[in-house]
Formats: structure tokens, C-alpha cells, sequence
């Protein structure tokens, strides 16, 4: 039997995703040939890449003047790769949580980066300096993680700020309607609302490139991939087509606007009962609370306790709810393809070990 996949990445995708998948390896598109052994630059894989690129910018209304690219090198190429691009002097980054602090450590290696960080109080709450107009008007562009997978805050709506603006939106692309009018660039790698690990997905402003004047390597420089669209070499061709499955499973549903309700209903349910709980509680300011990564843990006086509700959770087919080790405890990744029922699985093992103790 399948089990409630709660991972925090790679974490779920649709079965029927995975059967497509599944299907494609033994015989793609007709071809008599394996999706794993096929060129490219065959017709069948450049149709499916242009599908991929044109569901991305039609799911997430991409206005016109952006680019919608597929690398390699995961998020964390990006967290170099975005400064090299756009960082002349200096530039603002919201430190709300490991990912977004090693965002900011690669800036550093390309030039000056001022820090709004939360480090201080262990990532409970979302620094947000544009409320009170922190950000210096000097700077290349603010960037901020919107989903802070590890710690479980996240920043559900698109700031307003007079510079350029980044984001890292690799664990909650897809899960909210986003004003991608209001960056210069968006980034994330694909393994928690898209495909399998290895491929990345960027959506830049065209405009915002070419403004830097240090040297570009080739593959870091976004005008390349966009030039080729994403085939300047060889690209992910497995995870691109798997992304192309859950982009149609997403339109079929009705695209982000009925995942984003879906979402928050499953994150409603289970903050509900963690708030409503004798034994656990929340790790984060509520209003912070991510809806895609939920925090919590035993109170301090159940805290032995905590072995015993895995291990409950586990014989019910609960599958990685073990917290990051920086937070310790639970968290529960509710990522689209995580469906209501599996929620429902979660909150009936906490009410019953509750009953229990
Ligand atoms: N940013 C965020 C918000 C993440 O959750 C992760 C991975 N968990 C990364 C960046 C790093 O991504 P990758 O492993 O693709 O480099």
C-alpha cells in the first residue's frame, strides 16, 4: 500500500504522474525507445520541453518580457548564479531561515550583502523590512526565500519594494497565485511541487540582464540558456518531462488558484489540531506559518513522548514526519500532491496517541 508521503524533498508527486512517468521510461511518445535513452534534440523531447516552458509561463500568468528556463545544479547554483547575474554593487537578503542564509553566503562571494535576518530567535518569525521601509535604496535587489521549508514560516504574498526583487520559491512554486510582475527573477529546484530532483526552474525579467560588467562563464549566464531555449547543453530531459505531467495534472485541476484553496484547507486542518492539542504545539509565530511545511512539537513536559508518537504515526503508513534536525520534533510537508485524506491519517494518529496519554 502507498504510504502518506509527509517528506519535505524530494517528497510526493501524483501517482498518476508517477504511472505516466513510469510508462514514458518503458516507451516514449510512441518512439519504441526508453524516455531515458532518447536525444534532446529529437522531435519528441523539444516538443515536450516547449510544452513544459509554455504551461510554466501559462499555470503561473507570466507576463510578457520574462523567460522561462530549465538548468541543472539545483537551488543552491542559483544562490551564486542570481548574483553573478544581477549584483553590481550590493544587495539585500532576507535571512529567514538555512536556505536563505546560504543564499546570502554566496552573494557575498560576488559583493556587498545587508542581512534582515530572524537567525537570532532560531527562524520563528519572517523578517519582512520593507514594512517599515528597511530596505536601502541602494541596493541591486531584495531577495527572499518565500518558503522556508526547514523552519515552516513562509511569506504568503508578493512584497512591494522599489527595487528589484528575488525569489527563492523552491518549496511552494505552485501552491499560491503569485504577481510574478513584481520580480526580476524567480527561482526554485523542482523536487517538491514539480518533478524528481535535477532540474531547476528560472523565470527572469529579460531586461533585468546584461547590467553587470564582470565576466560571465558561459553557463551561468542566464542569456545563454535563454538564447538556447534550455538546450545550450544537455538538459534534465527525465525531470523536465515529469514536470510537464504535474503542470497538466495542475491545469486539469483547475491550476494554482484550486491548489492554492486546496492548501490551505489541509494546512487549516492540521494547525487546527496542533493548536487545539493537549500534547503538541506549533514551532512559529502563527502568522507566519507556512502552509506547505508544518512545524511542531511535543510540549516540554510530553517531550519523551515523541518517540512514541513516531512510531504510532509510522505503523499507521505515516511516512517522514521526523523534524529537521535545527528544529527537532515533527514536520509534515503538505505539498500539492499530498492529498486532504493523508492529512486527515496524520490528525487521527495525534487525536488517538492524545487519547492515550
Ligand atoms: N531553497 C529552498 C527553499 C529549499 O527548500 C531547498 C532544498 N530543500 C533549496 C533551496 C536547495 O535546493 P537544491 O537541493 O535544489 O539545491
Amino acid at each position: 500500500m502507498k504510504k502518506h508521503n509527509f517528506s519535505a524533498g524530494p517528497s510526493i508527486l501524483d501517482e498518476s504522474v508517477i504511472k505516466d512517468a513510469a510508462s514514458a521510461v518503458l516507451n516514449y511518445a510512441g518512439t519504441g525507445l526508453s524516455l531515458l535513452e532518447v536525444s534532446h534534440r529529437g522531435k519528441e523531447f523539444t516538443a515536450t520541453i516547449e510544452e513544459a516552458r509554455n504551461l510554466m509561463k501559462e499555470l503561473l500568468d507570466v507576463p510578457e518580457g520574462y523567460e522561462v528556463i530549465f538548468l541543472g545544479g539545483g537551488a543552491s547554483l542559483q544562490f551564486y548564479q542570481a548574483p553573478l547575474n544581477l549584483l553590481k554593487t550590493k544587495a539585500a537578503y532576507v535571512d529567514s531561515g538555512t536556505w536563505a542564509s546560504k543564499a546570502a553566503k554566496e552573494a557575498k562571494l560576488v559583493g556587498e550583502v545587508v542581512t534582515f535576518s530572524s537567525k537570532a530567535d532560531n527562524y520563528v518569525w519572517y523578517p519582512k523590512p520593507w514594512e517599515k521601509n528597511e530596505v536601502p535604496d541602494d541596493v541591486d535587489y531584495l531577495h527572499i526565500t518565500t518558503n522556508n521549508t526547514v523552519y515552516g514560516t513562509e511569506l504568503r504574498y508578493d512584497p512591494d519594494v522599489k527595487t528589484r526583487l528575488v525569489g527563492d520559491m523552491s518549496s511552494d512554486i505552485f501552491t499560491r497565485e503569485v504577481d510574478v510582475a513584481k520580480y526580476d527573477l524567480i527561482y526554485g529546484g523542482a523536487q517538491k511541487n514539480i518533478a524528481p530532483a535535477g532540474v531547476t526552474f528560472v523565470i527572469v525579467r529579460r531586461d533585468a540582464l546584461g547590467h553587470v560588467d564582470r565576466p560571465l562563464p558561459t553557463m551561468l549566464d542566464y542569456r545563454t540558456h535563454i538564447e538556447k531555449d534550455s538546450m545550450f547543453n544537455t538538459p534534465p530531459v527525465f525531470p523536465i518531462y515529469v514536470a510537464l505531467q504535474t503542470m497538466k495534472w495542475y491545469k486539469e485541476l483547475g491550476g494554482v488558484k484550486a491548489l492554492e484553496k486546496m492548501n490551505l484547507e489541509k494546512a487549516r486542518i492540521l494547525y487546527d489540531a496542533i493548536d487545539s492539542s493537549r500534547l503538541f504545539r506549533g514551532t512559529v509565530n502563527p502568522e507566519d506559518r507556512s502552509i506547505m511545511n508544518v512545524c511542531f512539537v511535543m510540549k516540554d513536559e510530553y517531550k519523551e513522548l515523541e518517540k512514541d508518537f513516531f512510531d504510532l504515526a509510522t505503523s499507521r503508513g505515516i511516512s517522514s514526519i521526523k523534524g529537521h534536525r535545527s528544529v527537532g520534533g515533527f514536520r509534515a510537508s503538505l505539498y500539492n500532491a499530498l492529498p486532504k485524506t493523508s492529512v486527515e491519517v496524520l490528525i487521527e494518529a495525534m487525536k488517538d496517541f492524545e487519547r492515550k496519554h
